[in-house]
């Protein structure tokens, strides 16, 4: 029996991955709020999450993974307001690139998408069970849960509620008995969006829509549930007492996995410090493949830096890879993703690969064959030969004019016996993919 192992973020350990139900793995990972377009640092959860699924359905083949889109929060209420759009127009825009951006990433549908507006009727059916199990009381409209009455509250994010008290920033409000006390369900003015509920109109708290969602799709008691270290505390921490109380029981998920963060000179990239690029330019630039591969270059544990050095590299090992692509890809034996088994090691699968690659390259079909199934297994190759050299060309910041430029500066320059300029020139196109060739009279250009 094939082993993985996952570091687990409750037990802060690297453990042995065992399954509540070998048929039917279950996996949730925190998704997008949509308000608006999806940066890098989102694409590393769903590119890690996505490998992941990748991994959990070669070992056991069923796997049922719920990603969630949280389409009611304040931020998307704030955006609708700055933007002068309805929250209706700016959800719908955002999931819609979102998607996108998950086709160029090449990452797997997950077995169901659901929606936080979509789960409202459930949220205030949980909402309504905790106050009458005495978890949560009301208190003007809104409804809190009382972080005292779960002795575990801190489990996961290793900390006793007064230091997290002391680490966090958190709304100060004289409704709540604790000011660690967090919102299950609030008000909505006429203008926000609401539901009728027994405590008003309003509209639930963030942390609601994953206790219920994963409850509902994947059960009480689940196998992973995964998002980025930002979502430790307070979401997942929430999600564990909403949840654990509510089932009266100390299990909900039980592997917790978490990435790193993408960084730019080290900071968090984030919308809030305005250091952000987003997965739609970033593919832009670099294309899909690129981008993946950049995100997988790092262990998922692990800070990953976000910069051109980084996207440069993984461009040119992208392109040498595609010089072995062909057009077969068989089943590849488990031995192949050893280090993928070992908590997930991308880095060691990556150099798995380069492994390959370099027999390959000496003719060794096998080998190639083998190589090709390993860059599809991780989510390369997605394009064919054809596509992949088509887009390099389209991708090509140069135009036929800039091209036809050149190779009339290098005449002159020929013709004034300049010939060290002349080949500059013809190095500087070759360096933008163009070669040119001297004909009887005339030079004509291809891309490389
Ligand atoms: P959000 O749309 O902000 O709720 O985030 C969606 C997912 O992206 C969550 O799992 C976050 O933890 C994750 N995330 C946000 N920023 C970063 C970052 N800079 N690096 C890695 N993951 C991030
Ligand atoms: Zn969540």
């Amino acid at each position: 029996m094939t082993s993985l192992k996952l570091t687990n973020s409750l037990t802060k350990k690297k453990e042995l991955f065992t399954p509540i139900n070998s048929k039917e793995i279950t996996m949730y990972a925190c998704g997008p709020t949509v308000y608006d377009n999806p940066h890098v640092g989102n694409a590393r959860t769903l590119v890690v999450f996505d490998t992941l699924f990748r991994v959990l359905k070669k070992i056991f083949q069923n796997v049922n993974y719920v990603r969630n889109i949280t389409d009611v929060d304040d931020k998307i209420i704030e955006a609708s307001k700055k933007k002068n759009k309805s929250i209706q127009k700016i959800t719908e825009e955002v999931t819609k690139v979102f998607h996108e951006n998950c086709k160029s990433l090449n990452c797997l549908q997950p077995s169901r998408e659901p929606k936080a507006t979509e789960h409202i009727k459930e949220m205030i059916k949980m909402t309504t069970s905790l106050i009458s199990k005495k978890f949560a009381y009301v208190s003007e409209g809104h409804v809190y849960f009382a972080v005292t009455s779960f002795k575990e509250y801190g489990k996961l994010s290793n900390k006793n509620l007064e230091e997290l008290k002391a680490g966090s920033r958190i709304e100060v409000s004289k409704l709540k008995k604790n000011p660690m006390d967090f919102v299950l369900w609030k008000p909505s003015s006429d203008e926000d969006p609401g539901w009728d509920s027994p405590w008003g109109r309003g509209r639930p708290g963030w942390h609601l829509e994953c206790s219920v969602m994963s409850e509902k799709y994947l059960g009480k008691n689940f196998d992973i549930h995964g998002g980025g270290l930002d979502l430790i505390f307070p979401h997942h921490e929430n999600e564990i007492a909403q949840s654990c109380c509510n089932n009266a029981t100390q299990k909900f998920s039980n592997y917790w996995v978490h990435n790193g963060f993408v960084t730019i000179n080290k900071e968090k990239m984030s919308k809030s410090l305005g250091n952000i690029v987003t997965i739609s330019d970033a593919v832009k630039k670099y294309s899909g493949q690129v981008v993946r591969l950049a995100l997988m270059s790092a262990h998922y544990s692990q800070p990953l830096d976000w910069n051109e050095k980084l996207l440069l590299e993984q461009k040119s090992t992208i392109e040498k890879w595609y010089q072995l692509y062909e057009d077969s890809d068989e089943e590849l034996e488990t031995e192949v993703i050893e280090s993928l088994l070992e908590d997930l090691n991308t880095p060691g699968f990556i150099a798995k690969i380069h492994e390959l690659y370099n027999v390959a390259k000496k003719g060794d079909e096998k080998s190639k064959k083998k190589f090709n199934s390993a860059c599809r297994f991780i989510g390369l190759f997605n394009q064919s030969k054809d596509e992949w050299d088509k887009l390099k060309r389209s991708d090509s910041k140069i135009s036929e004019e800039f091209i036809l430029n050149k190779i009339n500066e290098r005449l002159n320059a020929k013709n004034n016996g300049n010939y060290k300029l002349a080949d500059q020139i013809r190095d500087e196109l070759l360096k933008k993919d163009v070669v040119i060739e001297d004909q009887k009279d005339k030079t004509v250009w291809k891309f490389k």
